[in-house]
């Protein structure tokens, strides 16, 4: 007989990570194309020497770095295994029954039905704008006495879609202070809107505020998993009782603190992925397709209930693309020759008849 497993696990959705196929070009999970730079590429190297000792739990070195890059405190930093267990751990903190409440837009991230339903918590959808942005009211309005925690992915995941400063701080001001706020900023170094709210400042005068950010995006450090979390002591605090114990490890921090310093030219290299992604917005647009204007690293294709039989069509033509159930197909901007073989693809006079009928 197998050993007894919680019940409530089985309504949680399996994690579905990007498709790779060997092959074929892959715009299915939101990565950086380029590697790791030389700087970052030889501290992983230095430290795989060391591979035998446990890596420093605090992370000190990496927050202290982080602090001092973001112009908060040491106390304000905590570091995870991506910004996803962070996620998972905001949820530990802050929830410890099924009555607790998640409050997140739909569709958002697909970690955070998980990490609520894993947290024991319930989950709480308000479903986007027509225009497939966060509907900050509605959002607002649905905050009740059992709400431990709020969700908002800016720009949001999958839509790419973002809310400016003067939005985001009325909502801010419309949420009781009891309730921990989570800006979800993963693809802040994407973002070129005008009004562009900065989670870190706007946290600094709203302690029920924290800021989740990533060296999976930009960084280009995906597969080593560093994010990290800024916010009051109190919430760093009770993320650090939460920790898995050395769960960044040791190549993890050597190779975020390497990329840290180096940022400047990891920075500037957003700026052509932004003239890519600016260049396949308008040709998808001029296509016929409903495109949102995207400040992340990835354009959006609502395609309801054709989302699946688009991927797979266009998978079938050598792109890998991410189709979400029966909303849309979230397409992430690669280099110049990969992103024009999927505009070729879905500028087909056959794709065209047959997905935007
Ligand atoms: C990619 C992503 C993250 C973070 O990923 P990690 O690799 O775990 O740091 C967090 N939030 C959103 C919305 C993302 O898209």
């Amino acid at each position: 007989m197998t050993a007894q497993i919680r019940p409530d696990l089985e309504s949680i959705p399996a994690y579905t990570p990007g498709r790779s196929n060997p092959g074929a070009v892959k715009l299915a999970s939101n990565e950086t194309t380029v590697g790791p730079l030389p700087a970052a590429a030889k501290a992983i190297a230095e430290a795989a020497e060391l591979a035998n000792r446990y890596p420093d739990n605090q992370v000190t070195e990496l927050r202290t770095a982080l602090a001092e890059f973001l112009g908060v405190g040491y106390e304000n930093v905590a570091v995870g295994c991506g910004s996803v267990a962070l996620c998972q751990e905001l949820v530990q903190i802050t929830c410890s029954s099924p009555s607790d409440e998640v409050l997140f837009a739909w569709r958002s991230f697909e970690a955070y039905p998980i990490v609520t339903k894993v947290g024991n918590a319930t989950a709480v959808q308000v479903p986007l704008t027509p225009g497939q942005v966060h509907d900050l009211d509605a959002l607002a309005a649905a905050v009740t006495e059992r709400t431990k925690l709020v969700f908002v992915c800016n720009p949001n995941n999958p839509t790419g879609t973002a809310v400016g400063k003067a939005e985001l701080v009325r909502f801010l001001d419309a949420v009781p202070s009891h309730v921990l706020v989570v800006l979800d900023e993963a693809y802040y170094e994407y973002v070129r809107l005008a009004d562009h709210p900065d989670g870190v400042e706007i946290g600094r005068t709203r302690p029920n505020v924290v800021v989740l950010r990533t060296f999976s995006k930009a960084y280009g450090l995906a597969g080593l998993r560093v994010g990290y979390a800024v916010g009051a002591p109190a919430v760093i605090t009770a993320l650090l009782k939460v920790h898995i114990p050395f769960s960044v490890n040791r190549l993890a921090q050597a190779a975020a603190i390497a990329s840290l310093e180096s940022r400047h030219e990891l920075l500037d290299r957003t700026d052509l992925l932004v003239t890519e992604r600016e260049r396949v917005r308008d040709a998808l647009v001029a296509m016929g397709y409903p495109v949102p204007p995207s400040e992340a690293n990835f354009v959006w294709l609502p395609l309801g209930a054709r989302s699946a039989e688009f991927g797979e069509a266009s998978a079938a033509a050598g792109v890998l693309v991410r189709p979400y159930g029966t909303d849309g197909v979230r397409v992430t901007i690669g280099d110049p020759h990969e992103n024009d073989l999927f505009l070729s693809f879905a500028g087909e006079p056959e794709v065209l008849a047959r997905f935007l009928a």
